[in-house]
């Protein structure tokens, strides 16, 4: 049974279902119905770096990418010389930095998240209907977790839990630390949620997490159905009663979303810009209560170049914002850089659409980037701010 449509009209719809179109492939994932189970050890299949791919995506080289030496031309400086990039004091990248491709093989891969306790990257390849798992130690490339009910947006809680966001199940889980998953968010005021998109940890345990159209708009990425939630909102899941409450209700599409590293300020992507040409494709940033969940402000921080769209973003120990780029024009793919008042610091140029991306590593200074069909690396100068 679904509840009347709540676009504002169809032409809105059809720009949802325009953005799944664009991407590559034509094979849809049924998961109705079907349980997500934990990791399994007997489930991993080597993909990519030690035999033939298991989709019908021709892998990409490994390595550093072409045309490679140092400094690597694919990190573009807004200052000179284009060493690194950030203000004095803030060298983004030593001089031997350099991008590399580390796995490859997936439709749409999204949502990448890191566990320093294994060392490992877990991250979405939303239309294959599975959670990779990219090891940092030896390179090994593995399905964590299919069917993931077509996750999308993954991150961490201070407890070192996995906390994905479902297209399919249209829901918010954790995975417990014994494997079993708890849902988080499902519903609000009684109707389901759209279809949960990204997500972040506060340090007082609260989950806030983004509720786009993007996972219902067909058989692609999701289960194609009806939005319940008229507005596309923001929320936030208190870490005692479980009681969810809308923190921001005024986004086209929201998206990527994070904080401060003081937690003072929470910044929120709006992807509306795939629902028409007059709308946003900027990241806005609020001045936040944590505790109480409560918002204020909600300016435009950054404007994307049109029509690229950033999808996801982290910041680091500097509160700098790095975000991705894609869609638009591809000497635009890639990652951007932000301070904290909004100049940019500079790009990290990728042969991919990038949709999201994430600090890793045990000093936390190497990027995980998710561009479309792989996952690259590059360490930084920089660290990641949010502590699990
Ligand atoms: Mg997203």
């Amino acid at each position: 049974m679904t509840t009347p449509l709540t676009f504002p009209d169809t032409a809105q719809r059809h720009s949802v279902n325009r953005r799944i179109v664009l991407l590559k492939g034509a094979a849809a994932v049924a998961a109705a119905g079907m349980t997500a189970q934990a990791a399994s050890a007997a489930s991993v299949t080597p993909l990519g770096q030690t035999g033939a791919p298991t989709t019908s995506t021709e892998p990409l080289p490994l390595g550093p990418l072409s045309g490679s030496r140092y400094p690597d031309s694919h990190l573009e400086s807004m200052k000179k010389p284009n060493v690194s990039f950030g203000p004095s004091g803030f060298p983004a990248f030593a001089g031997t930095m350099a991008v590399e491709r580390v796995a490859t093989g997936m439709r749409w891969a999204e949502g990448p998240v890191y566990f320093p306790a294994g060392r490992y990257v877990l991250f979405s390849d939303i239309p294959n209907n599975r959670i990779m798992r990219f090891s940092e130690d030896d390179g090994h490339l593995s399905v964590y977790r299919q069917p993931s009910m077509n996750s999308n947006g993954n991150t961490i809680d201070r407890e070192g839990r996995l906390i994905t966001c479902e297209h399919s199940g249209r829901r918010v889980t954790r995975t417990e630390l014994d494997g079993s998953i708890t849902i988080i968010a499902d519903k609000y005021n009684g109707k389901r949620l759209n279809s949960p998109n990204d997500a972040v940890v506060a340090s007082d345990g609260s989950i806030w997490f983004t509720d786009p159209v993007y996972g219902i708009g067909g058989y692609y990425e999701g289960i194609k159905a009806e939005a319940e939630q008229e507005k596309h909102n923001v929320y936030r899941v208190d870490p005692k009663s479980g009681d969810i409450k809308v923190v921001v209700d005024d986004f086209v599409e929201p998206n990527g979303i994070t904080f401060s590293p003081d937690e003072k300020k929470l910044y929120v992507i709006d992807t509306g810009f795939t629902d028409g040409p007059d709308n946003p494709s900027h990241i806005r940033v609020f001045d936040v209560d944590v505790g109480a969940g409560k918002v204020s402000g909600g300016k435009v921080f950054a404007e994307m170049p049109k029509p690229s769209i950033t999808d996801g973003m982290r910041c680091d120990t500097d509160g700098n914002i790095w975000c991705s780029v894609g869609w638009g024009d591809p000497k635009e793919d890639g990652v951007r850089c932000y301070t904290a008042a909004g100049d940019l610091l500079g790009k990290i140029h990728l042969p991919e659409t990038v949709a999201n991306l994430c600090f890793g590593g045990q000093q936390r200074n190497r990027l995980y980037i998710c561009g479309s069909t792989s996952l690259y690396a590059v360490y930084t100068s920089a660290q990641g701010a949010m502590k699990p």
